[in-house]
């Protein structure tokens, strides 16, 4: 497994739509999974949700964009 820092930015689409940063208009994101632990599912409301969340983050501004689900 690639280290994090290490992977190469790439361009990704979610549900049919090209991933853009908000804050820096980069397209360019290196990604992660994330698990929540059931506190944080259960605050949010999730708990129906498959609690494996994916983060985008920007290789500009390193903002995170996270998506629950898939
Ligand atoms: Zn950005």
């Amino acid at each position: 497994m690639k280290k994090f820092e290490k992977q190469e930015p790439k361009t990704y689409k979610v549900k049919g739509y090209e991933l853009r940063c908000p804050i820096c208009d980069n397209k360019y994101f290196r990604t992660r999974e994330a698990l929540l632990n059931t506190k944080m599912a259960s605050f949010f409301n999730f708990d129906w949700a498959n609690r494996a969340a994916t983060c985008y983050v920007c290789s500009k501004c390193t903002h995170i964009l996270w998506f629950f689900g898939e």
